[in-house]
């Protein structure tokens, strides 16, 4: 049986994306899937270029408050692969 870690949320403490990225999701968040939600919820960190906070996580539970609904990207990713931080299986929590 393989045992799967206990995801930490560390995906979503900080959110990592391009600087570039953002600021053209910005400028038409209609470009991009879920774009209007995901520039509501994130917000440039302090000192930082490629990592923001987003308004939806729980820092106490470690847990999406919006996990239901939340979007798209957040739901693949890590896309294909295994989650580089809790070694889990990308599925999430
Ligand atoms: S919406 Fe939820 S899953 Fe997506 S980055 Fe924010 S806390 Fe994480
Ligand atoms: S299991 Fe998923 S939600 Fe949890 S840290 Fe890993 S990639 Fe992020």
């Amino acid at each position: 049986m393989t045992t799967v870690p206990e995801c930490t949320g560390r995906c979503c403490d900080p959110v990592g994306m391009s600087a570039v990225q953002y600021g053209a999701m910005v400028a038409t968040p209609s470009d991009f899937p879920d774009g209007a939600q995901i520039v509501a919820m994130l917000t440039p960190r302090d000192g930082t270029s490629d990592t923001f906070v987003c308004a939806n996580f729980d820092s106490t539970t470690a847990r999406c408050r919006i996990y239901d609904v939340r979007p798209q990207v957040c739901v693949v990713y890590p896309t294909g692969g295994t989650c580089p931080y809790c070694g889990g299986d990308g599925l999430g929590r």
